[in-house]
């Protein structure tokens, strides 16, 4: 069956987006929010339920995005917004402790390994916290990350490689300075020989080693099997720490995240993890957390300074709490289970119109590259057609479906996306597929 795309007007939120980029940069407040790589006016969202985005033109959209992850359970969720609703009437931030932090750091301690952990938030804070902890703990000052991950802008982390796989990096924007990265070394991702010859050179100035437990900021590139625990394993048998960054793949792969599915099974820790995205149900809440003996050289126990005026914020808290504890198997098993049904659509239909493509996931994260080579690292992601990518995704808009506007991210679903909403994706995507070729 295919679709015939609605005349969609977005009159209002063309004219929305006229007058936001009179008064901030590019219009948006993240920059993947504007278009700018599929072209076109991005569509200001009026409200939100279960799968369904409705813009402020009165046009609905499966959701695909998902706020870039965080929303596992869909769009207001009634017993969410109910947690929320209580504690806003409760008073909105109070600058002392509160129970709701200790309930939702005990639930993220029983999901992972962490022994741990500090509320922050956001996901960048979180993982720019992280590494000062491991600089602090270990004194020593070397990062180590890779190409195409992602962990928010901090500013050492904003980094391109150098010229070789031993020398130090380069900004990757302007305004982070030479120092920031100088001590930041960028390694292809998967790829074993690099970071032996990285811990060979420079081991014993290593303090950590950062990765994504997953990556799916250059599109889903699962880990090859064991390489989390080679780099675990390689990390301590240098005295470094290895940084799990599940800000996306927490709690949204498996209850436990990405290292539900392979440390668990594999018998290794990382000794800091981030985490963000559905820990705060929707909300600004991240955190970092690990080992105990590390955790305990921040202050106020230790001498690492790290603080924030909303940490722990009771709202950020209720909706996370409230997130996590309906987050239960069935829910992933529900999300599972959606994710196969698109996959296989997505497949067919990109099979029919005879457009090279590679599907990856990890749990039901996934991606679309439009490329005939598997993707094990940021330069096999590079070689997707984002042209023909910008053509499928405004065919999808047209027909109701949102994707990212962009070919290097992971798709996500949630709890909320039923037959409904999975039927109007695989209506959309004949007709699209045959657009991107
Ligand atoms: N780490 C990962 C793996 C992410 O995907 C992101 C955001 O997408 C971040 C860190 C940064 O999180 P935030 O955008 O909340 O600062």
């Amino acid at each position: 069956m295919t679709s015939t795309p609605t005349a969609q007007s977005c009159e209002l939120s063309s004219a929305l987006f006229e007058r936001a980029r009179a008064v901030t940069p590019g219009g948006v407040n993240s920059p993947v929010r504007a278009f700018n790589a599929v072209g076109g006016t991005p569509r200001f969202i009026g409200s939100a339920r279960g799968a369904w985005l409705t813009d402020v033109d009165g046009n609905e959209y499966v959701d695909l995005i998902c706020s870039w992850g965080p929303m596992l359970l869909g769009h207001a969720h009634p017993e969410v917004v109910a947690a929320l609703q209580a504690a806003a009437a409760r008073g909105t931030s109070y600058g002392t402790p509160t129970e709701g932090e200790v309930a939702l750091v005990e639930e993220i301690v029983r999901r992972t390994p962490v022994e741990r952990l500090r509320l922050v938030s956001s996901g960048t804070e979180a993982t720019m916290s992280a590494i000062r902890l491991a600089r602090g703990f270990t004194g020593r000052d070397v990062v180590v990350k890779f190409a195409g991950c992602y962990h928010g802008h901090v500013d050492a982390l904003l980094a391109s490689a150098g010229s070789g796989l031993t020398t130090f990096s380069i900004p990757g924007t302007p305004g982070v300075p030479e120092s920031s990265t100088a001590l930041t070394l960028v390694l292809p991702y998967n790829d074993r020989d690099a970071v032996t010859a990285a811990f060979a050179e420079h081991g014993d100035r290593i303090a950590c080693l950062i990765t994504e437990a997953a990556p799916g900021n250059m599109g889903v590139v699962p880990p090859d099997p064991g390489f989390n625990k080679f780099l675990s394993e390689t990390c301590r048998e240098h005295g470094a720490l290895f940084v799990s960054d599940e800000v996306m793949t927490g709690f949204r792969v498996s209850a436990s995240g990405q290292w539900g599915t392979d440390g668990a099974n594999e018998g290794w820790t990382p000794d800091l993890m981030t985490f963000g995205k559905v820990m705060g149900g929707g909300l600004p809440a991240a955190a970092f957390g690990g080992r105990a003996d590390v955790m305990h050289h921040l202050a106020p126990e230790g001498p690492v300074y790290q603080a924030g005026t909303l940490s722990g914020n009771p709202l950020a808290t209720a909706a996370g709490l409230a997130t996590l504890r309906l987050a239960d198997d069935g829910v992933y098993a529900h999300i599972a289970s959606v994710a196969d049904t698109l996959r296989t659509g997505i497949a067919d239909a990109f099979g029919a119109a005879g457009v090279a493509h590679r599907i990856q996931s990890t749990g039901s994260m996934f991606s679309v590259f439009l490329t005939d080579r598997p993707v094990r690292d940021f330069a096999d992601a590079s070689t997707t057609d984002t042209v023909a990518y910008g053509a499928f995704f405004h065919a999808m808009l047209d027909r109701g479906v949102h994707l990212p506007p962009s070919a290097y991210e992971s798709w996500f679903v949630s709890a909320a996306h039923d037959d409904r909403a999975v039927q109007a994706v695989l209506d959309a995507l004949p007709d699209a597929a045959r657009a991107a070729a």
